[in-house]
C-alpha cells in the first residue's frame, strides 16, 4: 500500500538495522499479511485499498531493505474479519519478546499514524521502554496532522522518539 515518500526509510532502516546488529540485537519484521477476502479492503467494506496479501509481490518486503538472516518474520493481520495495525495484535511477537527476555524495543517503519503507533502504544502497554525511530517512518496524513498527532502521542504516553543523528553521536 503506497505511504507517501515511504520508500527514503529504507536506507535509515538499514542504518539501524546494522548498529543493532552490532549490538547482537533482536530484529523483528512485521508485515501486513491479509487473505484475499480481507476486512480492511474497500472492496470488503474496509477503508484501504488492497494490499499485502498474503504470498503476492505487494506483501513481500521492501526490495533494498537488508533483513539479517536472522531476523523474526511477524505476519499480522492474518485473519479475514479482523484488522491488525499493530505488531502485537494476535500475533507471535510478545511472546517472541518474552522468550529473549527482550526489554527495550525501537520501532519505525510505515505507516506512523497507523501500524507504528499502534505497536508502539501496545509496546508500552506491555511494559517495554519504548522507542519511537521517527526517521525511520513515515506515515498517511489521511487526515492533515494525523501523522504529528500520532508522533504527539506517542511522546505523550511513554515514548522516546529519537534520530540516527542523535544515537550517531
Ligand atoms: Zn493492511
Amino acid at each position: 500500500m503506497p505511504v507517501p515518500n515511504g520508500e527514503e526509510i529504507i536506507p535509515i532502516l538499514n542504518t539501524y538495522i546494522e548498529i543493532f546488529k552490532k549490538e547482537d540485537a533482536k530484529i523483528f519484521a512485521t508485515r501486513d499479511w491479509h487473505p484475499n477476502n480481507h476486512i480492511s479492503f474497500k472492496e470488503n467494506g474496509g477503508k484501504w485499498p488492497r494490499h499485502c496479501v498474503r504470498e503476492t509481490e505487494g506483501a513481500k518486503f521492501y526490495p533494498g531493505l537488508k533483513l539479517p538472516e536472522t531476523t523474526i518474520i511477524i505476519s499480522k493481520a492474518t485473519e479475514p474479519d479482523k484488522e491488525g495495525y499493530s505488531g502485537f495484535n494476535d500475533t507471535k511477537l510478545l511472546k517472541e519478546l518474552k522468550k529473549e527476555q527482550i526489554k527495550r524495543v525501537f520501532v519505525g517503519g510505515l505507516a506512523t499514524d497507523y501500524c507504528v503507533k499502534n505497536t508502539v502504544f501496545d509496546a508500552l502497554n506491555f511494559g517495554f521502554e519504548t522507542f519511537f525511530l521517527i526517521d525511520a517512518s513515515r506515515g498517511i496524513d489521511s487526515a492533515l496532522g494525523d501523522v504529528q498527532r500520532a508522533v504527539d502521542l506517542m511522546q505523550n504516553n511513554g515514548a522516546n522518539k529519537i534520530e540516527f543523528k542523535a544515537i550517531k553521536s
